[in-house]
């Protein structure tokens, strides 16, 4: 399997997809990727959501603390109007986060000649698909899926699990709140009794009666 641009000729753009759960390395493999063009001398430029300032807001890091200056964009069409058109390569972290409009904005830039790398994830807490990413993937010359490590098991893991209850589809956050799980040990949505000890109401009563 190509998973380089080795083999191509010529400026012509293409798209890289970097899915899988929450820990398993997308940033990581993101960033190998743009540092690996910069080292070849290419222009880069990194996006990240702007609702993502979970460390840094103009960074982006990854869980092992892997960090690459990025630009902050609070929607997807804000990355084609932050675009400097001398750029050759187009990193975009967290793109589950951009809505199906992404789709469009990484077909217009791939279309016009840029190497266009998006990472993201590819289901979400109850373990549905993640719009965009599944477009993303039909529309890619290159997927790559990366797994973490099941917390519970050891397993590889495929799952983003959430630890504390909400219905919101985006609750942004990482440690604490969400874990890889694998296949077996995944539970979609959070039964009460799940909650982590700082989370339950009779845990807050304590402290706040000690208080
Ligand atoms: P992602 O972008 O997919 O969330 P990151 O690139 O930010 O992943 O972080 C990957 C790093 O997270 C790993 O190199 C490792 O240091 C750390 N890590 C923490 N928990 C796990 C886990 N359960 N499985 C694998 N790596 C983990
Ligand atoms: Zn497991």
């Amino acid at each position: 399997m190509m998973k380089s641009m080795d083999g191509f000729t010529g400026r012509i753009g293409w798209l890289e997809v970097i899915c899988g759960p929450m820990f398993s390395g997308k940033s990581e493999e993101l960033m190998r990727r743009l540092r690996r063009a910069m080292i070849a001398r290419k222009r880069v430029q990194v996006f990240k959501p702007a609702m993502d300032d979970r460390y840094s807001e103009d960074e982006i890091v990854s869980h092992g603390d892997v960090r690459m200056k990025s630009e902050a964009v609070k929607s997807a069409s804000e990355i084609l109007a932050k675009l400097d058109w001398r750029t050759d390569v187009i990193g975009i972290d967290e793109s589950n986060f951009f809505g199906t409009d992404l789709i469009e904005v990484v077909n217009r830039l791939a279309d016009s000649g840029k190497q266009v790398i998006a990472a993201g994830l590819d289901t979400d807490y109850l373990g549905r698909p993640f719009a965009p990413i599944p477009d993303l993937l039909a529309l890619a010359e290159s997927i790559t899926k990366t797994l973490a490590i099941c917390m519970r098991c050891g397993n590889p893991a495929k799952h983003t699990q959430r630890l504390v209850e909400s219905d919101d589809l985006i609750v942004v956050g990482a440690a604490g709140l969400y874990e890889a799980r694998c296949r077996r040990c995944f539970e979609a949505g959070v039964p009460k009794q799940e909650l982590l000890e700082f989370a339950r109401p009779s845990y807050r009563f304590q402290q706040a009666a000690q208080s």
